[in-house]
């Protein structure tokens, strides 16, 4: 027996008091600073901008709130500069083991080189969020994701290392996942939300039941409607399975954080490797992160080799769940309730288009679940009303007092008011990957 027959991937580190994780992370933490001093030109000289001459005037972890953040566009503009990596490459080239990159929404990809020794540690944090999700020696697991050019591609090790079997069929095959389902005996599919819904819809339309295909469990990922109640019961009420949910952040690690059986929220993996904080997106202040706390999650590398980040913004909003938690985890948990870059401010109340579409779920059967928020201003801050297109359902027709019902329930939940547009079904733009849910 591994530790991979167990539901809790590395015990030990999973375990741990949180008050002796944070006495080893702060023992770690001083030694990255040293190595970004010596190895990194990118985080020398930003912190001497910001006044640290060395290591020592960095301090302790206590004391990482005063050092400047990093942003993805940060990343960007030192590979525009230094290309192809960036002055943040700290490992000599010929370590790199792999370079991935990710999907520039300029059209020039942004590339994140691994040594071996970092794929290990990606590899050792993503298996113990996805075992929490599910994925498990034992099980057969069909995974839907593009491993291609992306960091996802390394879930394919996490798979080894955990020993689950892997049916991998990529993105828009649906037709081969069902198969696997039905002909390999899969139990769990590795799905975003919005595809394991587009499953829902692609069973039915060819007479499919999904109740009886005996998924046992569905791993979701790559967007945050897997938290959303109303689209996690769709799932699981349609396959009759659970739906646990994992988040990681390209530039960080694969996956970071995995949901257990308890569905509270995804217990943070990245112990020993990965330090994570809070802060308030608006003012980059820290905030604690206790029990009931949101804000947007920020991560430092304790022990990376190839690009290791300082206080990299992720733009994930969190809220934090630091019960105790009947799976022995104890690391903290959260749900994503949206994208920092996706936040709008209506009247001074931050509003995330995944929390419109949460309310607006509600209404389902007689909406189809597809929203899209019409922002009429450039920028953040928006006057009231913010407009939403709202879809129904197939065969609903328009109705004043369900556009009412819905205004009136995102002013009482959001406290955010609203012009609902209802539009018909099939009008708003269908992803098989992710669902668009602003108009920019
Ligand atoms: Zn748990």
């Amino acid at each position: 027996m591994t530790a991979s027959d167990t539901a809790i991937f590395d015990p030990a580190v999973e375990t741990r008091p949180a008050a002796e994780q944070r006495a080893r992370d702060a023992a770690r933490y001083p030694k990255q600073i040293a190595y970004l001093f010596e190895r990194s030109p990118f985080y020398r000289h930003k912190l001497e901008a910001a006044g640290f001459r060395n290591a020592e005037a960095v301090g302790g972890l206590d004391a990482i709130a005063s050092l400047p953040f990093t942003d993805k566009d940060e990343l960007r503009r030192s590979q525009a500069e230094q290309p192809p990596f960036g002055a943040h490459l700290a490992a000599a080239p010929e370590r790199i083991l792999r370079i991935y990159s990710t999907s520039g929404t300029t059209g020039v990809p942004c590339y994140i080189a691994i040594t071996p020794r970092d794929l290990h540690l990606w590899t050792e944090i993503s298996a113990r969020s996805y075992v929490a999700t599910g994925v498990r020696r034992g099980r057969r697991v069909v995974s839907t994701y593009n491993l291609g050019p992306f960091v996802a591609g390394a879930a394919g090790e996490t798979m080894n290392k955990i020993g689950c079997t892997h049916i991998p069929v990529g993105t828009g095959n649906t037709e081969r996942l069902i198969g696997a389902v039905q002909r390999l005996g899969a139990d769990v599919i590795m799905a975003t939300p919005s595809y394991a819904v587009h499953l829902i819809d692609w069973c039915r339309a060819r007479g499919i039941a999904t109740e009886t295909l005996g998924v046992r469990q569905i791993a979701v990922a790559g967007e945050p409607g897997g938290g959303d109640p109303v689209i996690r019961r769709r799932i699981e009420d349609a396959f009759r399975c659970k739906v646990n949910e994992a988040m990681g952040i390209g530039d960080v690690s694969i996956s970071l954080w995995g949901e257990c059986e308890e569905q509270g929220g995804m217990h943070f993996g990245g112990r020993d490797f990965v330090h994570v904080e809070l802060i308030d997106p608006a003012s980059g202040a820290p905030l604690p992160l206790e029990d009931g706390a949101t804000g947007e999650a920020v991560y430092s590398a304790l022990e990376r080799e190839a690009m290791p980040l300082l206080r990299f913004r992720s733009r994930d909003h969190v809220v934090v769940n630091t019960k105790p938690c009947s799976c022995g985890r104890t690391a903290p948990r959260v749900r994503c309730i949206g994208r920092t870059d996706d936040m709008l401010i209506v009247r001074g109340v931050n509003v995330f288009p995944s929390a419109v579409r949460e309310v607006v779920s509600a209404f389902a059967p007689r909406v189809s679940g597809q929203i899209l928020v019409r922002p009429q201003a450039p920028g953040v801050k928006q006057d009231p009303p913010l407009p939403v297109s709202v879809e129904l359902a197939r065969g609903t027709s328009s109705d004043d007092a369900l556009a009412d019902a819905i205004r009136e329930k995102l002013r009482s939940v959001l406290v955010v008011q609203t012009r609902v547009d209802l539009v018909p079904w099939g009008s708003l733009q269908r992803s098989e990957y992710k669902s668009k849910l602003v108009e920019r």
